[in-house]
């Protein structure tokens, strides 16, 4: 099948496709932007504003996906952006040390209890593959567990899918990933404290850490139960392993302190990302000091990057971290709520069964009509509504994540102009949902 019929023409978008397709594999720099999962022409944007994105077309949407987190301050916030042009004067890369990376390091550590010690990277896959790399090297063991639906970058250790029992080895999730990568991974059901009670009680001396995203949102968002962190951090504790909170996602998104900061599980290395790169390259693992100071050059852990802590990366980080104030994370949560409250609003009108799942200011909506807890439960959707819906959006210039399975992601520039159009867009898009077609 070839795109998916759409009524609205995007010449543009589609001549930049065509000679993407023939240069790029499958036309994108990563999978989710080439809308496989809805059909259609992907948009190839040419510059955002605040809440808004315009693309080559120059069609405006008000964005919902936020370049998938970090824009927490909306696009070309001006702070940013005389951050980055001051540091673009004074050179791109020394390949040194740089003043910006201690300040960057600091935010981190101030905001995050128990992170003590943080290293720059630049990816969220770098930082939890990386902090893998380190738990396997301060504890002597090699297993590692990670609950199914979890994202973690493209890890090929956490590119691992669920065997058949309860407590399996993973099996290699893409061609590319040898068994024997996906062999030391358990991969086990999200919020199910006694599937990783019966893997600890069978190889627990052999585990070395668990990675689980501090509230799950990459399978649409799923947020841990009650006592569910804390039985992670319990549990490691009590068998010798190490517990990794992926805050990737959730870093200085949701609070000032990340996922942390609202629930305050004190894992033993965080990952961080997205948000505090300010939309350039930087990521972050950090945590203990007795664990960080396995890493080289202090301990024999090895882990490097010619470009992290890069000063263009740092400064932009840097602005991002210091405006984030609690008047932009009320903004937000505020936002989310009513982006949350207005879909579902006109959702139930159209008689279209969905759950709303939040956890902070991340949300989505499964169209499904039983709770959502975990990868099980998140896949027994009628995504045929999520397409229909996404185009009645996308053509009433609301860009949403082109797939079921993401979150959505607001801005402290959402305005009440941006929210008016989200509001304007949604009856149609609702009763779209509901015909299953555009
Ligand atoms: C986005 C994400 C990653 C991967 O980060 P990249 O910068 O895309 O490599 C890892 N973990 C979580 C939870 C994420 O959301």
């Amino acid at each position: 099948m070839t795109a998916t019929p759409y009524p609205y023409d995007v010449p543009v978008s589609q001549a930049l496709f065509d000679r993407a397709t023939a240069v790029i594999p499958g036309g994108v720099n990563s999978p989710v932007r080439a809308f496989r999962a809805v059909g259609g022409t992907p948009r190839f944007m040419v510059s955002g504003t605040g809440p808004y994105l315009t693309d080559a077309d120059g069609r405006e949407y008000v964005d919902l996906v936020c370049s998938w987190g970090p824009m927490i301050l909306g696009h070309a916030h001006p702070a940013v952006v005389e951050a980055l042009q001051t540091a673009a004067t004074k050179g791109t890369s020394y390949g040194t040390p740089c003043p910006g990376e201690v300040e960057l390091a600091e935010q981190i550590v101030g905001r995050v209890g128990p992170v003590e010690q943080v290293r720059l990277v630049n990816s969220g896959t770098e930082a939890t593959m990386s902090a893998v790399r380190l738990a396997r090297g301060f504890t002597g063991r090699s297993k590692v567990v990670k609950f199914a639906g979890c994202y973690h970058g493209h890890v090929d250790a956490l590119l691992a899918a669920a065997g058949s029992g309860l407590v399996t080895f993973g099996l290699p999730d893409t061609p590319g990933v040898t068994g024997a990568s996906a062999a030391d991974t358990i991969v086990l059901p999200y919020n199910d404290l006694a599937a990783l009670t019966t893997a600890f009680e069978t190889y627990g001396s052999e585990i070395a850490c668990v990675i689980t995203e501090a509230a799950a949102a990459n399978m649409g968002v799923v947020p841990p139960q009650p006592g569910f962190s804390q039985g992670l951090q319990t549990l490691c504790t009590r068998f010798g392993a190490l517990l990794i909170s992926d805050e990737v996602m959730t870093g200085f998104r949701v609070s000032r302190g990340g996922w942390y900061g609202i629930e305050g599980v004190a894992a033993d290395l965080f990952t961080f990302g997205k948000v505090m790169g300010g939309g350039l390259p930087a990521a972050a693992f950090g945590g203990r000091a007795d664990v960080m100071g396995h890493l080289a050059p202090a301990g024999p852990v090895y882990q490097a990057g010619t470009l992290s802590g890069n000063p263009l990366a740092v400064a932009a980080g840097l602005a991002t971290l210091r405006h984030c104030t609690d008047e932009v994370y009320a903004a937000v949560d505020a936002t989310a709520a009513t982006v949350a409250r207005l879909a579902s609003e006109a959702l139930a009108k159209e008689g279209v069964a969905h759950r709303v799942n939040t956890a902070g200011s991340l949300f989505s909506i499964f169209f499904c009509d039983h709770e959502v807890v975990d990868y099980a439960t998140a896949t027994q959707q009628e995504t045929l509504r999520y397409k229909a819906f996404f185009h009645a959006m996308l053509s009433e210039g609301v860009y949403l994540p082109p797939s079921a399975y993401e979150a959505w992601f607001v801005s402290a520039a959402h305005d009440d102009r941006a929210l008016d159009r989200v509001a304007a867009a949604l009856p149609k898009a609702a009763a779209a949902a509901a015909r299953g077609s555009v």
